[in-house]
């Protein structure tokens, strides 16, 4: 018998928390989404952030991009953006128009406002084991497996998926002191996949393939962390295959409705935690 992991009751609890921060603080924390491409998608998934950053008091705003513009005018964008004192928080929403480099865009925003935790310095931080802004994806999977009562401890994750985004930030939050699980990195060249996912007590999937994860590669009792999004026939559907692997699994987040709303909460406490970080910096400026 599976238990599923609310992502939605889960993410609500930390919203709360969130609402309960920013009505602590003297000020609203801003979030500003710079949005260039008009994929239906990419626009939804901006719209939700900033649904979710009002709802809890934080001041968010987007700013749109034609997509048939240059990288100069994103990277000129978003230079106005890093010295606008009323923002702490900026978001590019990826992915980008061909012509534009992510590299570039991401290494433009400054690391103090990076809450995506995509720029090179504060992933250097998460390697190092003393992250500031944990991208949201992964901050989001721990949080919520810890949340529902599983030991990450000593315990065997197996991520399948090795992206900037999702699976590599996330083996680097295991791996840190104050999670200290073992995590194994699958991708497309690993072989035979099957025998890593197998000795999983945690398996997290992260491969933009359909139902990828079938019953046959897990073992009794695995807990089960589905990040796939993916589009078949105007359906979304994870990369686990839900219904069987659901029989094998002790624990198993659902798509919709598992990893993605804890993405966006986690999104949120970094805004906070942005706009904190900032305000104490100013206060030793204004002491020094
Ligand atoms: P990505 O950048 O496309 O990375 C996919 C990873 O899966 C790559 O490391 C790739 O290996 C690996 N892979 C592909 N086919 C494989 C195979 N047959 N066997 C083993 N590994 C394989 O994807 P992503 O950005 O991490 O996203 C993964 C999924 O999560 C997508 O469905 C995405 O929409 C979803 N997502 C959801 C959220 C959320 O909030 N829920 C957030 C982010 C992403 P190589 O590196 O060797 O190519």
């Amino acid at each position: 018998m599976d238990e599923v992991i609310d992502g939605e009751e889960i993410s609500a609890r930390v919203r709360e928390e969130v609402a309960e921060d920013v009505a602590s603080m003297d000020r609203k924390p801003k979030l500003v989404a710079v949005l260039m491409s008009d994929d239906p998608a990419s626009e939804t998934y901006v719209r939700m952030k900033r649904e979710a950053a009002e709802e809890v008091g934080i001041d968010s705003e987007t700013v749109h991009i034609d997509p048939e513009e240059s990288e100069e005018k994103l990277l000129s964008t978003v230079a106005e953006l890093n010295e606008d004192d009323e923002v702490d928080g900026i978001l590019v929403q990826l992915p980008l128009p061909d012509h534009v480099s992510e590299e570039n865009a991401l290494e433009a925003v400054v690391p103090e406002k990076d809450v995506d935790g995509f720029h090179p310095f504060n992933k250097g931080l998460l390697m190092e084991g003393r992250p500031r802004f944990v991208p949201a994806t992964p901050k989001g999977v721990v949080r919520m497996i810890h949340e529902h009562g599983v030991e990450l401890e000593g315990a065997n994750v197996v991520i399948v998926g090795r992206s900037d985004i999702v699976g590599k930030p996330l083996a680097s939050l295991l791996l840190s002191r104050d999670v200290n699980a073992t995590p194994t990195v699958c991708h497309s060249r690993t072989e035979n996949v099957e025998e890593h996912t197998r000795k999983a007590d945690v398996l997290v999937a992260a491969v933009g393939v359909p139902e990828f994860v079938t019953a046959d590669m897990v073992s009794e009792g695995v807990v089960v962390v589905d990040v796939g999004i993916n589009r078949v026939d105007g359906e979304l559907v994870g990369d686990v295959a839900y219904e069987e692997v659901s029989e094998k699994a002790s624990a198993i987040t659902p798509v919709p409705g598992g990893v993605g709303p804890m993405t966006v909460a986690s999104l949120l406490e970094n805004t906070v935690e942005a706009a904190r970080l900032r305000d104490a910096d100013d206060g030793q400026d204004s002491s020094s």
